[in-house]
């Protein structure tokens, strides 16, 4: 596996006013491989956009570092930062949001087209947002026309034929599905892996529902409070959830199959997500963990390999600590 992306102990803070700070993304690390898709999963807070503007540069970071095809990203220079860019793009939550009303589909998808200099022949450049709009599923007609005269999952196809114009390799798609129909967003998820095929894409697929990510992705990080506290392989993580919170997310998505009898317990997670300004003590999770020990509240779980490639942050799976507290594991 050739690693494209590196994050290493990122970390994002916001400063507020009276000097209080907001702690959106803590000390975070993965790797995504090249081709791969890596789905982000969390609720809304949990700091997985801001992890995405903040390796795309939308942000600056606080600490930690990101590392794109072995360098460092912070170290660019003004030429390297610029191919950089080129080679990363983002597809938005909101599609009609992210594109200008005023702009024709063609003004749209040329405009980044236009800001690099790409093709100095105008005809061609005309011929290049045709192929993209075929390559999204619409056509040459639509080029024409303005964002409000299509359906939401075609504005999501405008703003992925943006994303794709200057031909990247990597994409941070920030919840691209969810603000359509549901039945729209199964088209827009096959969208995404046919391109991935035929251009050979890596994706960052960020998504508040593991219901969302589960086909599309290899792998999945869980986000909780700016942490990352669980990452395996997507099939894995299905089968064997480790983290408490990660069993609560799953146990809350319903058995499709209605021949299947559905015996599983439902976990509800107590309470709400507390503020990133001030947050917990020990594991950020403990104040809704139906598991939770003494020592979640003082020590912060280690991120720790405890099968191959299943990374989790969590005392339950940490020797030491339940030796050490004389406390037993709750819900393996
Ligand atoms: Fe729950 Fe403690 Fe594990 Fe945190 S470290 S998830 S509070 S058991
Ligand atoms: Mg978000």
């Amino acid at each position: 596996n050739h690693t494209l992306l590196e994050v290493k102990e990122l970390k994002k803070y916001f400063h507020l006013e009276k000097g209080k700070t907001l702690k959106a993304v803590d000390g975070i690390s993965f790797d995504i491989y090249k081709g791969e898709t890596f789905g982000l999963v969390g609720e809304s807070g949990c700091g997985k956009s801001t992890t995405g503007r903040t390796i795309i540069g939308l942000y600056d970071r606080t600490e930690g570092e990101v590392l794109y095809d072995g360098k460092n990203v912070h170290r660019f220079s003004e030429k390297e930062k610029q191919s950089f860019y080129r080679n990363m793009q983002m597809i938005f939550q909101d599609p009609y949001a992210s594109l200008n009303p005023r702009s024709t589909v063609r003004e749209i998808i040329a405009e980044p087209m236009e800001a690099n200099n790409l093709f100095k022949d105008k005809r061609k450049q005309m011929e290049r947002i045709y192929q993209l709009l075929e390559d999204v599923g619409l056509n040459r007609d639509h080029a024409n026309r303005y964002p409000h005269e299509f359906s939401g999952g075609q504005r999501q196809r405008i703003g992925i034929a943006r994303a794709l114009a200057l031909d990247p390799d990597f994409i941070i798609a920030d919840e691209p599905i969810s603000a359509l129909d549901v039945s729209v967003q199964a088209q827009i998820v096959n969208l995404l892996t046919k391109l991935q095929k035929e251009k050979g894409l890596t994706f960052l697929f960020i998504a508040h529902d593991l219901s969302m990510v589960k086909h599309i992705s290899n792998r999945i990080g869980v986000m909780y409070l700016g942490h990352i506290v669980e990452l395996t392989e997507s099939k894995e993580l299905y089968k064997k959830p480790l983290h408490p919170y990660t069993q609560a997310l799953l146990s809350a998505i319903p058995i499709p199959d209605p021949d299947v009898e559905d015996s599983r317990e439902r976990m509800i997670i107590q309470g709400e997500i507390p503020s990133p300004i001030n947050p917990p003590t020990g594991c950020v999770f403990r104040t809704r963990c139906p598991a939770a020990m003494e020592a979640c509240a003082t020590h912060k779980p280690k991120w720790q390999e405890v099968e191959e490639k299943h990374f989790v942050a969590c005392h339950l799976y940490d020797k030491e600590i339940t030796k050490e507290h004389d406390e037993v594991a709750v819900t393996k």
